[in-house]
């Protein structure tokens, strides 16, 4: 005991208590960098499901066969955090918080055990919730999610059963669509049924309507403007067809929802963290909420559209494993921000590439910005040159100043990786005249001589120059 009484309490150091809800994506990072910046940190995260760290990216090919097994998936295992110094508890739900007392309260889902967890540091990771559409039938045997390996384990297991041969997947966004080609990959056929006119709703129609003529090319039906109206079950009380809400009957073995996720906001309102304006977690540049010792990262937060202004929630990986990073080390006693997004994305359907980035003409306009467009049919390669094949690249760009607002990518092989050329003008603030004139590579088997993004940025400046001299 020493004079002042406290001895031996006061030279026991207590390690500062870090309790991550989620263990994927942003949880997952979030936890790995704390640790690693403080390692006397104790860090628990609570897993409702069985796996951690994986790739919720990759089911589709998982779906298809590219992927052969679930476990290549799966970037960090339970047991590999825990080499790492994390204790994890999965198949435990956090079924509370309590803010004002610093504890979280979970129930284990194997045994039922309940039990507190205290905390000084909690990361929200929750992810997010598919849409369902509240039509009959939509608990049939036979309806699937895609969102987590055990709704990807489950899916393979009804496909290698030998009894699906007609599949209908309701949503025709990315995931829908890489669903998609994923089962026609095994050979099966294929409806899509999405309520906007073209797929993926994201792009401008005249992309779109490119992106449906692609994707009817690879065999895929497209049903759209309509809607997943109910899911008719047989006498086996097994799917048998969907009904769209104008009255067309899908015949179906198997339904794929695919209709886009919702911020999983639930634990975090009902303990009194606030929700931004579209109804994400409201966070800083550093991912804290407004609530002390509360963060937020992935799906469940908003972030800011550079481009835009506005708080919008961007359910991507991508996003997830920054924002979870840029926690992490805030948590660990670093310095971390996380800077906002501008709308990137990419996918495949079969041999079709779409990306974008930046605004479409609709999202410039509701941004309250004047603009042109510009849109090229090229080539991937050069013309001559064996394999070539058609790409189509949008271009919309600021009236007056030239500035590239948005872009957009439809082709085959290597097209839509040029995005992120782009995404870098857009995050810099170039101009179409600056991109006109940039360095890119060049040789006959990788672009034409004038590459389809130099072309796109020429005639984007005209039109910007065609604006100027009307005034
Ligand atoms: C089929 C598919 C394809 C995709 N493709 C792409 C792509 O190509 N590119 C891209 O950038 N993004 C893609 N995404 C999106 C990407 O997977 C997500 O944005 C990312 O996984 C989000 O990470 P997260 O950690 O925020 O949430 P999640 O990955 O959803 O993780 C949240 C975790 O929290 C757990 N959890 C929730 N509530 C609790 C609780 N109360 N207690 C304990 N645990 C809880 C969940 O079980 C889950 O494991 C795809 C998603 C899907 C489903």
């Amino acid at each position: 005991m020493g004079a002042d009484g406290r001895g031996d309490l006061a030279s026991r150091s207590v390690a500062r208590r870090l309790v991550v809800i989620g263990g994927d994506a942003a949880g997952g990072s979030a936890a790995s960098q704390a640790k690693k910046r403080d390692p006397g940190l104790d860090v628990v995260v609570f897993e409702r499901g069985r796996a951690t760290s994986y790739s919720a990216c990759g089911i589709p090919y998982w779906i298809s066969g590219a992927v052969e097994a679930e476990s290549d998936l799966v970037t960090r295992t339970p047991e590999q955090h825990r080499a790492n110094g994390l204790e994890v508890r999965i198949r435990t739900e956090v079924i509370g918080i309590d803010t004002s007392r610093n504890v979280v309260s979970w129930r284990d889902l194997e045994s039922g055990a309940e039990g507190e967890e205290p905390y000084d540091e909690l990361v929200y990771a929750a992810g997010s919730v598919p849409m369902r559409p509240p039509v009959p039938g939509i608990d049939a045997q036979g309806v699937y999610g895609v969102q987590t390996l055990d709704d990807g384990a489950a899916l393979r297991a009804a496909l290698d059963s030998g009894r699906v041969q007609r599949v209908v997947v309701v949503g025709g966004g990315y995931i829908g669509l890489e669903i998609a080609e994923a089962c026609r990959v095994r050979g099966l056929d294929v409806t899509v049924v999405d309520m906007s006119p073209t797929p993926v709703g994201t792009f401008d129609p005249d992309i779109g309507s490119f992106i449906a003529d692609a994707v009817r090319g690879e065999g895929i039906e497209l049903v759209l403007s309509d809607a997943c109206g109910a899911v008719e079950v047989g006498p086996d009380g097994r799917v048998r067809a969907v009904v769209t809400a104008s009255g067309k009957e899908l015949p179906a073995d198997l339904v794929v929802l695919g209709l886009g996720v919702r911020p999983n906001v639930r634990l975090a309102q009902e303990a009194g963290i606030p929700l931004g304006t579209s109804g994400g977690i409201a966070v800083d540049a550093r991912m804290r909420t407004q609530v002390p010792g509360v963060w937020a990262a992935g799906d469940c937060v908003e972030s800011w559209h550079r481009l835009s202004g506005q708080r919008v929630v961007v359910a991507l990986g991508t996003h997830a494993n920054k924002q979870g990073r840029v926690a992490g080390i805030n948590i660990g006693g670093g310095y971390a921000t996380f800077p906002g997004v501008i709308g990137t994305a990419i996918t495949k359907v079969c041999h079709t590439e779409v990306a974008r980035t930046g605004l479409s003409t609709r999202e410039a306009g509701e941004a309250g910005y004047s603009f042109v467009t510009a849109v090229v049919d090229s080539t991937t390669r050069a013309g001559y040159f064996p394999g070539a094949s058609p790409i189509r690249l949008k271009m919309i760009a600021e009236r007056r100043t030239g500035r590239l607002l948005g872009a957009q990518i439809v082709g085959k092989e290597a097209a839509a990786k040029r995005i992120d050329a782009l995404a870098v003008c857009i995050w810099n603030e170039m101009t179409v005249d600056e991109i006109l004139s940039l360095d890119l590579s060049y040789a006959p088997p990788f672009a034409p001589v004038w590459d389809p993004v130099l072309i796109a940025a020429r005639k984007a400046f005209d039109a910007v120059e065609a604006d100027v001299r009307s005034l």
